[in-house]
């Protein structure tokens, strides 16, 4: 789940490699290690649990090498220990493994029974063990090992018997290949590679590579070649800087403005007061067949697809709903010819997601991603697509990308809207409103230094209720969320009429609610909310457009007013300050929060 990276050329490998790693970091883990072969052809390991800068401070200065591998350790198997972390070697042969073999404990019994130690508790372990004993050439050696394993893997393999190579495969893991001037690397992310080169090529599910400083092949498990197109990234380095901000969280929520007019460029039709998205690949009279709209993700992105469905079924008036992926994938799903699934993933490596969209598609289901990373495993495994363009996200927590998403799924509204019962007038209000998206979100972030008052004051309760009605309602779950992930507060998420119907019994002088109160026609309704938690003497912030009365709310945070419909999107981007600056107050490491990471490639 966690990163690897690998390198064969010319160059020492070692600053490559903690390069590579420091930029892997964003993912989370909690140890790091290193194996490169010395000029001798020996070959050198380190590895600790703990941070990659701190891995790299007790490295010697000596410790140099040709063809290295690295690994961020995101703990599936065994405790964060030096001894689990990863490179494992056994001989001459070591590997660094992303992802969970699922028959470890039956392989290794067999390999305990043929003489083999283990010194980790990891499940990964059993793949150098098993490719050291298949003791032929490492390419064929790799495969021999991959066909007694069930289970996911990004895979590197070095040999010092073979010091001019390295093997990598991926099954449900991402690996990708850079390929520079006589020098390739390999790793499970871009941000490792993008500081060396743009050529990239994915591998599939089911891939092996044998990479050497000049070039690559590829093949299948059963040992036949693959071909394989190279693609250019537009990446650019500077993403991956935090440039002046004290986190990438708080860089990229104030990357919004930019991020939403990169989503709208070229897809807002004036002429017909609609939306265009070039990617999904459907003519109107397939549009207008679409009887239900199905939208599958996980964490923020189930929350974006919450917010996306309430869009689609508002302006376009077709049934819709969201899903957690997760959930979908596992209850035998009965599948619809005329309904459009989307599966959201900001990474496009989201397992679970992934898992979803599989199922669909092999019952038959239309798919379309809704997806941020070029070329990502669930870009390619839909029917059609449709790309955020919201530049990578460095932080663990999404926030850009929630936006993004939620603005993409305002255009798709639109543009089902139109071929559906939308009116001209209607097209022309909700076009109008997306673009005055940038320009209001930056309002909201000029409010910062109010924001993180509200939010100081919040941080010093033991955690919070968030409610909304109707439009409000997934502004406040996601916003629940967002506190969760970087304050580590409790939080729970309640449509406001739920309140009485049960957890109106926690709130009290220690329990705050956080209230995101458009002006809609809810208004009233949402104010008698506030006054049955004022009546028990709950504390109480406003996330909204005009201020309560002062009797009412401790704190009034006011955002811009757009068209209803867009409102929850404007609505969401304080309470990313308010989660982020809750974090900031309690001194947590805000873009790697504890036990995350960034795209949950396992189950
Ligand atoms: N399952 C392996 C372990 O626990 C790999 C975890 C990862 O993907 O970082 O060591």
């Amino acid at each position: 789940m966690c990163g690897i990276v690998a390198y064969v050329g010319s160059r020492d490998s070692v600053p490559v490699l903690l390069e590579g790693l420091a930029r892997l970091e964003y993912r989370g883990y909690d140890s790091a290690g290193l194996a490169v072969l010395g000029r001798s052809g020996d070959l050198r390991i380190r590895k600790a649990k703990g941070r990659v800068a701190d891995l790299a401070a007790e490295l010697p200065a000596r410790f140099k090498g040709g063809p290295g591998i690295g690994h961020t350790r995101w703990a599936t198997h065994g405790e964060p220990s030096d001894a689990n972390a990863h490179p494992h070697a056994v001989g001459p042969v070591a590997i660094v493994h992303n992802g969970i073999i699922e028959n470890a404990d039956e392989l290794r019994t067999g390999l305990v029974a043929r003489g083999a130690q283990f010194s980790s508790d990891t499940d990964s372990e059993i793949l150098a063990h098993l490719i050291a004993e298949a003791d032929t050439d490492l390419e064929e050696a790799v495969r021999s090992a991959l066909t007694q394993v069930v289970g996911t893997y990004g895979l590197a393999v070095l040999d010092a018997r073979q010091p001019d190579r390295l093997v990598v495969a991926r099954n449900g893991s991402p690996v990708l290949l850079g390929i520079g001037e006589r020098e390739m690397f390999a790793a499970s992310d871009l941000s490792a590679l993008v500081r060396y080169t743009r050529q990239v090529v994915h591998l599939d599910d089911g891939e092996v590579a044998t990479v050497q400083a000049d070039g690559f092949r590829t093949f299948t498990l059963d040992a036949q070649r693959t071909t394989k197109q190279p693609a250019v990234i537009e990446a650019d380095l500077g993403s991956y800087e935090a440039d002046g901000h004290a986190h990438f969280m708080h860089k990229e929520i104030h990357e919004q403005p930019q991020v939403v007019e990169r989503v709208l460029r070229g897809r807002l039709d004036e002429r017909f007061n609609t939306a265009h998205l070039g990617g999904l690949k459907m003519d109107a009279r397939e549009a207008r067949g679409i009887r239900r709209v199905k939208i599958l993700g996980c964490g923020s992105a189930y929350y974006a697809g919450l917010l996306g469905a309430q869009l689609i079924e508002e302006m376009a008036r077709i049934p819709a709903d969201a899903e957690a992926a997760s959930e979908f994938r596992y209850r035998n799903p009965v599948v619809e010819a005329d309904t459009l699934y989307v599966g959201v993933s900001q990474s496009g490596e989201t397992y679970d997601t992934l898992a979803a969209v599989q199922e669909l598609t092999r019952k038959g289901g239309r798919v379309l991603g809704v997806v941020n990373t070029v070329g990502s495993t669930i870009a390619r495994a839909c029917d059609a697509g449709v790309y955020l363009h919201a530049g990578p996200e460095v932080s663990v927590t999404s926030t850009k990308t929630f936006t993004a998403t939620a603005t993409v799924f305002a255009l798709l509204a639109l543009h089902l809207g139109r071929i559906h019962d939308l009116s001209t007038a209607d097209g022309r209000r909700i076009s109008a409103g997306l673009r005055a998206l940038p320009d209001q979100i930056a309002q909201v972030l000029a409010m910062e230094e109010e924001i993180a008052s509200v939010a100081k004051e919040l941080a010093q309760y033991r955690g919070m209720f968030f409610v909304g009605r109707v439009r409000g309602w997934p502004v406040a779950r996601e916003g629940a969320q967002k506190l969760k992930e970087v304050s580590y507060l409790h939080a729970e998420a309640y449509p406001a009429s739920e309140l009485k119907h049960g957890p109106l019994a926690l709130v009290g002088p220690e329990l705050p609610t956080v209230a995101v109160i458009p002006d809609d026609e809810l208004v009233e309704k949402n104010l008698s909310t506030l006054g049955e938690i004022r009546a028990r003497r709950g504390r109480v912030a406003v996330v909204g457009h005009s201020a309560p009365d002062v009797k009412l709310a401790d704190d009034f945070i006011a955002v811009p007013k757009n068209e209803p419909e867009l409102d929850p999107i404007l609505l969401s981007v304080p309470l990313q300050l308010l989660a982020y600056h809750a974090a900031v107050a309690l001194g947590n490491d805000v873009d790697r929060p504890r036990n995350l990471a960034k795209s949950v490639t396992v189950e």
